[in-house]
């Protein structure tokens, strides 16, 4: 971990900063990049935010969003290398390995500015030069509050740039439900709300701004798509794409559908697979000692954190489905329900 006054160095002067995160970035991604380029452009620096690939609708509203660049669309190649050939810091947010973020990655792995890794993911690369990763944080944006407080600049944060740190803290915590929920969460949200932060306003943007469409998509998942075996405490969902097709699903549709078979009485472990054509994507959920990160890393060329993962698979659908329910007996005395704790009489 470096120290915050190595960083307060190299911003010193006015830079030209890159800020990118991950591929599908979700609220805590693009909202640590955002909240982080607002800060950074009150104080001089020109910054520009590039995004691997597109994100959901409902992420639109945090402020720096019209100025995003999305990588994803070819003819952006060009000009996204100059961004980051030219950039003097180059920041990577919510995410460990430059894999994760394909050609990208390498053009940031060989760019001459200086990296800076600000994450809560297990095992990071060792590829920055200064690193703030701590994968006990709830969240990026958690981590991104503390650069800015440190850096002596909390003032500098506003309602604009403590919504988009709130919305990551929000939705990485599972809205404050997930043992990663610290004490400190509770302050940086008490700090957020002196700010001015309105909550329920960035509550209803992103889990109350959802099409019929995905409401209905979430119906026929749950009413045909969701396996429940119980002698694994295990729950899983698999979709094809002439599914997603046929419910017009958008990017970020499926987000939290993995949280619906993990909310089932008993279940520990829970997945949800995706064929998106070129590979099938993978999100791992569990609650207890599970570690899903592990299983990910061992089986399906992922990672993430402890209780929540994703991985990828470039088998088909079914053979993916019947190679994860193949591994469930080698870990059956470890999906194991542990009874909620009872407080004394
Ligand atoms: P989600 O299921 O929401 O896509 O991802 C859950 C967590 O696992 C997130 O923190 C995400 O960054 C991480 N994750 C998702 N997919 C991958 C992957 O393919 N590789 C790694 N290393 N982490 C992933
Ligand atoms: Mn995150």
């Amino acid at each position: 971990m470096s120290t915050i006054s190595e960083l307060k160095e190299l911003l010193s002067q006015p830079r030209q900063v890159f800020i990118t995160t991950h591929h599908k970035p979700d609220a805590d991604a693009l909202g640590s990049s955002l909240g982080l380029a607002g800060y950074l452009r009150k104080k001089g620096h020109s910054v520009t935010v590039v995004t691997p690939s597109d994100y959901p609708n409902f992420l639109a509203w945090m402020p720096g969003n019209e100025e995003v660049v999305v990588y994803e669309r070819r003819e952006n190649d060009a000009q996204v290398r100059d961004i980051i050939n030219a950039a003097e810091v180059l920041f990577c947010l919510d995410f460990s390995c430059l894999g994760r973020i394909n050609e990208m990655g390498e053009y940031i792995r060989h760019a001459p500015g200086t990296k800076v890794l600000i994450d809560h993911h297990q095992e990071p690369e060792a590829f920055a030069d200064l690193d703030y990763s701590n994968s006990s944080a709830a969240a990026t944006a958690e981590l991104v509050f503390e650069v800015i407080r440190d850096l002596g600049d909390q003032d500098l944060i506003d309602k604009g740039i403590g919504e988009c740190l709130y919305a990551g803290i929000m939705t990485d915590t599972g809205s404050f439900r997930h043992p990663s929920t610290s004490r400190n969460v509770h302050l940086i949200i008490a700090e957020l709300l002196n700010a001015g932060i309105n909550l329920s306003d960035v509550h209803r943007r992103i889990y109350d701004s959802h099409s019929e469409q995905r409401l209905r998509f979430l119906g026929f998942v749950l009413k045909d798509k969701l396996t429940v075996l119980r002698e694994y405490n295990t729950a899983y969902i698999a979709i094809t794409q002439a599914e997603l097709k046929e419910y017009d699903s958008k990017t970020g549709d499926t987000e939290g559908l993995v949280n619906f078979a993990l909310s089932i009485e008993g279940i520990v472990f829970a997945a949800v697979m995706i064929d998106r054509g070129q590979a099938i994507k993978i999100s791992f959920r569990s609650v207890g000692d599970f570690s899903v990160s592990s299983f990910s890393r061992d089986h399906f060329q992922g990672g993430g954190h402890h209780n929540a993962a994703g991985g990828i698979s470039y088998e088909r659908l079914e053979p993916t489905v019947q190679r994860f329910l193949g591994l469930l007996p080698q870990y059956q005395n470890r999906l194991v329900t542990a009874p909620l704790a009872v407080a004394p009489p």
